[in-house]
This record gives structure tokens, C-alpha cells and sequence, in this order.
């Protein structure tokens, strides 16, 4: 460990402190907790579940509303089945309700920190955080790192969207041994610096998004032979990971590639371990998997951030789609495993006989496929697709008899009327924000030509 670092890891544990983060000992509670037994875990979950559907009743009007239509107490819940039985919360309805779902005691008046989040509208969403439940979210994220291998001090790197912070912010970040990448659009010559940047400061961990941030400074350290020395973990969240990504990755940047799911709301849901699991941080967030009207044969995401009592989200849904692993982990963990992710809603798309296709049946088809590096579907009539991959040369052949009988495959799980067309590309555009998209619906697809 470098002399700064081995000082940053000393200090650290004080500072917070002193700021009333007292996240190493969050951290340290959360390490002994995800190795409980599963019924301790989930009584633990049910505990905190009772004392926030309580909390919600007494204190926020909506839920109060709720319970009284339904009928029901706070006391009625005794088990997860139960709670089970409650209506889930959309994004629609948390932006109609804002502030009757903010709690009338002091935890909805000590909100903190907007974040901004869009729905499946496009119509954006102002959030604020309950600020406990920003340090149990953290604190769950940094137990997450530290599966990495990662530790306390140690020189790390983030490529995020971030909102521009102060002087004291940046003195912080300085502290903490965090450098921030946080310019929205880039171009070459800011890939290029970024790159070098890694190569001499020598970070030991690399956070980022896969496709729109990392991929792009994983091809120009490879066309560069740029080395990075020391990276020990890379971190990919907010987009899907392909196995083509992770490879790229893990080739450029000389390290292991886990992959975290996380949202504005609910912070971090769950995180890869050494043994190459999702768990999901089950003591800040119970986590379902439900099948909805717009879900057909899959489940949504649908998340209770249990210590956020500030806007208090109960079962509310996440265009995400997912499901429970069941069986044991190899890292020895009993935190509950999930599913890779198997694609997002936001970006569904209308066929020509009225039917909604959810990403989930198009991104199952072609994240396993090795070799894809990017990969976006492109709607170009009802019922037709342009593939878009980005691949290595010497990859393709593989990429293009592994993809071979998918035209076949695909036409029969959308009921015998798509097609698409494979198209080997050297870049796929992103959106202005910076964003790659995975699924282009018709309408749409003219705004993002290459
Ligand atoms: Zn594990």
C-alpha cells in the first residue's frame, strides 16, 4: 500500500466519525449480517419492515389513506407473505404523490440532496433522500467494494453522472483518495486523457458505467497500449453488462470486473461477490420479484428501501426485470442471490399486431454471446430490427454463427412476425446524455442514427 493511502486508511475511520458518517462501523455490522442464517436475516428484514410500515401508517398520508381503504393495520403484517399482499408503488403514482407520501414528522422535514430520475415517460423526477437512509445505502455500496478486495484509503476511480459539487466536497473527495470523472459529454481527447490519468495515478479501483463510460476508455487503452498499473477491481453499474464488456474490461484494464445494481431511488440493491453472485443488500433493502401486466412471463424489480423513512417507497417497482437464485454461494454469504438482470422496460417496444416486447426476450438472446462488445437493437418497422454489434474483427465469424439461428429463435418467442438483420459496426451513437441504449423503439431510432 502506497504511504497515502496507507495514511488515508487512518484517518479515514476518524473523519467520518467526526462528520456523523460513521460508515466502517456501518460496514463492519453489515460483514458480520451477511453471513447470518437465513431465518435471522429474515427476521431481521421483518423487523425493520414492521417498524417502517408502522412508521408509515402513523406518519405519512398516503400510506395512511392506503391501510384505511384496504382495511388494514400496521399489525396485520406479521410475515413477508403478508406484506406481499400490500399494492406495489409505481413511478407514476410516487410523482403524483410526492407530497402526500412525504412523512409529516421530522424525517420528511430533514430531506436532503435532489436527485433527479427519469420514468418510463421520459417525464423526469425530483427525489430527495431521507439522509439515514443515505448512510445505510452508502454503507451498503462500500460493503459491496470491499468484496472487490478493495480497502479503506486506497486510490479509487469514478466515472459517474454526478452533480457538480463545492470546495468542501472537493476537499473530501481528496481525503477519501477519490478521483471523479464527472463531465456528462466526452469526445477522444478526454478519453485519451482519462486513460492516461488511470495509467500514472494508479488507482485500485475503477467505478463506472460499462457501455458509455468504461467501454469506450477500455478500446482506446488497448488501440493505445496504454497500461494501467495496480487496478485490482473494476465496478460497472447503471447499464447492462455483457460478457463481451466484461471481457474488454477485464483485458484493458488488468482486473476483475464485478457488476453492482443499484437505482436513484433505492441506491444499491445488489452487488457481485468473489464467486461471481448478485447479492442483494438485504438489510436496507427487501428486495421482490413480481410479475405485472406489462412483465408477461418475467418478474419486475420491486424494492422496499426499509430504513428510508423520509418519502417511504413500499414494494415500489423498478423497470428492471429479474428473479430469485436460489441455492447457496461459494463465498459463504446467505444474502439472497438474483438473477443477472435480463433487461429493462423503459425501452419496450410495439409490434405491429398491438403486442408490447419487453427487452427481456431480445437482451437474453445476445448478452451471452462472446465476443459482443455493444450490441442495440434498432426498430426500423413494426416488425423489423437492425441488430447493431460492435465486436472485434477477429471475433465476428464466432459472433456470426453463434447469432446464426437467432433470427429463427427470435421470430418464434415473439409469436412469428419480427425479424432482424445482424450489422457489424465500429461505434454505436450515444444519446446526448451521454447514455448507450440497448433497444431503439420505432419512432425513436431516427433520433439516434450513427
Ligand atoms: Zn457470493
Amino acid at each position: 500500500m502506497r504511504l497515502d493511502e496507507a495514511a488515508a486508511g487512518l484517518y479515514l475511520p476518524i473523519l467520518y466519525r467526526l462528520g456523523r458518517r460513521p460508515y466502517p462501523a456501518l460496514v463492519r455490522d453489515l460483514t458480520v449480517s451477511e453471513r447470518l442464517d437465513p431465518e435471522r436475516l429474515q427476521a431481521l428484514q421483518l423487523a425493520r419492515l414492521q417498524a417502517l410500515v408502522t412508521h408509515c401508517y402513523e406518519h405519512v398520508p398516503y400510506y395512511r389513506r392506503l391501510f384505511d381503504g384496504l382495511g388494514a393495520q400496521p399489525d396485520d403484517i406479521r410475515s413477508l407473505e403478508d406484506y406481499a399482499r400490500l399494492p406495489v408503488l409505481e413511478k407514476e403514482t410516487l410523482r403524483a404523490e410526492l407530497p402526500s407520501l412525504t412523512s409529516t414528522n421530522e424525517h420528511g422535514r430533514r430531506l436532503m440532496r435532489s436527485v433527479a430520475t427519469s420514468g418510463s415517460t421520459g417525464t423526469p423526477l425530483v427525489y430527495q433522500y431521507d439522509p439515514r437512509y443515505f448512510l445505510y445505502g452508502w454503507a451498503a455500496l462500500m460493503r459491496n467494494i470491499g468484496w472487490t478486495g478493495f480497502r479503506l484509503g486506497e486510490r479509487q476511480a469514478w466515472f459517474a453522472f454526478s452533480a457538480p459539487g463545492g470546495t468542501k466536497r472537493a476537499v473530501r473527495l481528496w481525503l477519501e483518495r477519490k478521483w471523479l470523472a464527472k463531465e456528462l459529454a466526452f469526445d477522444e481527447e478526454m478519453i485519451d486523457r482519462w486513460a492516461r490519468h488511470l495509467a500514472r495515478w494508479q488507482p485500485r479501483f475503477v467505478y463506472g458505467a460499462p457501455s458509455s463510460r468504461l467501454a469506450p476508455i477500455a478500446a482506446h487503452m488497448l488501440a493505445h497500449d496504454i497500461r494501467p498499473v495496480g487496478i485490482r477491481s473494476v465496478m460497472t453499474s447503471s447499464e447492462m453488462l455483457t460478457e463481451g464488456l466484461r471481457r474488454l474490461l477485464e483485458q484493458a484494464f488488468e482486473a476483475k470486473v464485478f457488476n453492482q445494481y443499484g437505482s436513484t431511488e433505492c441506491l444499491s440493491i445488489a452487488s457481485e461477490c468473489e464467486a461471481g453472485s448478485m447479492h442483494v443488500n438485504a438489510e436496507v433493502n427487501l428486495v421482490e420479484y413480481v410479475r405485472l401486466d406489462w412483465t408477461q412471463e418475467a418478474h419486475a424489480v420491486v424494492v422496499t428501501p426499509l430504513m428510508n423513512y423520509g418519502i417511504p417507497l413500499l414494494r415500489y417497482v423498478l423497470r428492471d426485470l429479474s428473479d430469485d437464485l436460489p441455492g447457496a454461494c461459494a463465498c459463504g454469504r446467505t444474502l439472497p442471490r438474483m438473477h443477472p438482470l435480463l433487461g429493462r422496460a423503459d425501452s419496450s417496444v410495439t409490434l405491429s399486431d398491438g403486442r408490447t416486447l419487453t427487452p427481456f426476450a431480445m437482451e437474453g438472446l445476445v448478452a451471452r454471446v462472446p465476443g459482443i462488445v455493444q450490441y442495440q437493437y434498432r426498430q426500423i418497422a413494426p416488425d423489423a430490427f437492425d441488430l447493431l454489434i460492435v465486436s472485434p474483427p477477429e471475433s465476428r465469424d464466432s459472433v456470426r454463427s453463434a447469432l446464426a439461428d437467432l433470427d429463427e429463435r427470435f421470430t418464434t418467442s415473439t409469436g412469428g412476425n419480427a425479424h432482424f438483420n445482424v450489422r457489424f459496426v465500429d461505434t454505436i451513437a450515444r444519446t446526448k446524455g451521454g447514455k448507450h441504449l440497448f433497444v431503439v423503439p420505432l419512432g425513436e431510432a431516427r433520433r439516434h442514427e450513427t
